[in-house]
């Protein structure tokens, strides 16, 4: 037999992982629902821990486990190839498991400028059939020579099928560069969809604590319209974090939904901003939410946004009592092929990517 077979403890599943294959994509291959979410070794939501086997990594290697946690066996299962058969242990996410996994072309139909750098871009699939998909997830623009671009998908499922993706400009981007300077209202996007995990779990009545940081406020409004359909008995509160208070630029949609329902409450919080206005807090919004939740043991609590803000929280609040399979976060961190080139770079230079 070529390959190798990995056991996930956890769904006692088993997974067929070809030669060189790592063993996140078998299991997507497998229909298999692990967690993940940047696919580039830096996020750690794919963390897994190694019962028995050896991995190697070939690819990518495992930024998001410090050397002590490598040593303690736990692994990166989006970049990790087995090196014999395997155990692990991992949760997998069943709400995403058998979702199709479609590509398929949005039509542009809305453009509209949310802040300075932030596009809302308003889309509907061209053959008219609308995306199965969960609050929170993503999708991928499909770019030419294979690379590919994720963008939350900012939006509850819609029975028209309408997708709103917030897209923030990145200086010298591939791809959001062509967005803000070239892409128009009637133009046309390949995506592939659905895609990753950062989807609210059902069964929990802890109260909830969404952390966004910028444009990681897109997959959080999606999971808030969710939870507005079928309203939670349980608390929920946001806290919203960016540079200035125009980059928080749906902030009138917060406003009504703190109006309209007495579950949820909202805190802005601004880094680039000296703010004595107890309804914009100055500071870093993962430290606010520590300095109002110094005990974060009864709460279960999702994050979005960029991977300086994710890789701050996922330590910051574990340290405060969050147990680890209570964060959800997904990490808005840059695409594989950009990465890619960014090590052969830093392999150039001797210098880490940050
Ligand atoms: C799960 C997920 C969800 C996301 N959701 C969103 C979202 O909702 N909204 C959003 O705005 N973004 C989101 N992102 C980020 C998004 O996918 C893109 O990474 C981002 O938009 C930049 O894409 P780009 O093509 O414009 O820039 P890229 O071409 O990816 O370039 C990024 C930066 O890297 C630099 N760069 C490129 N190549 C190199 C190189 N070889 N060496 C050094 N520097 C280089 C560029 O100059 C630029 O500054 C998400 C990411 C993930 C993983």
């Amino acid at each position: 037999m070529s390959g190798h077979r990995v056991h996930l403890i956890g769904s006692d599943a088993w997974v067929d992982v070809a030669v060189g294959e790592t063993v996140l994509h078998a299991a997507r291959r497998q229909d298999r629902a692990l967690p993940y979410s940047c696919l580039s070794g830096r996020c750690g939501s794919c963390r897994g821990h190694l019962i028995a086997g050896v991995v190697s990594y070939p690819y990518n290697p495992p930024d998001a486990l410090s050397p002590d946690e490598l040593e303690a066996g736990e692994v990166l299962l989006c970049q990790a190839v087995p090196q014999g058969d395997l155990e692990v242990a991992i949760r997998e996410v069943d709400a995403v498991r058998g979702i199709p996994l479609r590509q398929l072309d949005l039509i542009v139909t809305q453009m509209t400028q949310l802040a300075d750098d932030v596009i809302g871009l308003y889309l509907r699939p061209a053959d008219g059939q609308p995306l199965a998909y969960l609050a929170g997830q993503y999708l991928d623009v499909l770019l030419t020579s294979g690379r590919r671009r994720a963008f939350s998908i900012a939006n509850a499922p819609r029975v028209d099928g309408i997708i709103e993706l917030h897209v923030r400009r990145v200086a010298g981007g591939g791809f959001t560069e062509q967005v803000f300077s070239a892409l128009g209202v009637g133009d046309c996007l390949r995506v592939e969809a659905p895609l990753g995990t950062f989807v609210p779990r059902a069964g929990s009545d802890r109260p909830m604590l969404l952390v966004a940081g910028g444009t990681g406020f897109a997959p959080i409004k999606a999971i808030i319209e969710h939870l507005q359909k079928q309203p939670p008995s349980r608390k929920v509160r946001l806290y919203w974090g960016a540079r200035l208070a125009t980059d928080l630029y749906l902030e009138h949609t917060v406003a009504e939904w703190t109006r309209d329902h007495e579950w949820f409450s909202y805190q802005a919080v601004l880094s680039d901003a000296a703010s004595d206005d107890p309804a914009h807090r100055s500071g870093l919004v993962h430290e606010a939410v520590l300095a109002d939740h110094p005990d974060l043991a009864s709460f279960d609590l999702y994050m979005s946004g960029p991977p300086a803000l994710i890789d701050a929280g996922r330590h910051a609040f574990v340290d405060a009592g969050l147990p680890t399979d209570r964060l959800y976060y997904d990490s808005f961190d840059f695409a594989p092929d950009v990465l890619a080139a960014m090590i052969r770079a830093r392999g150039r230079q001797g210098q880490r990517v940050d």
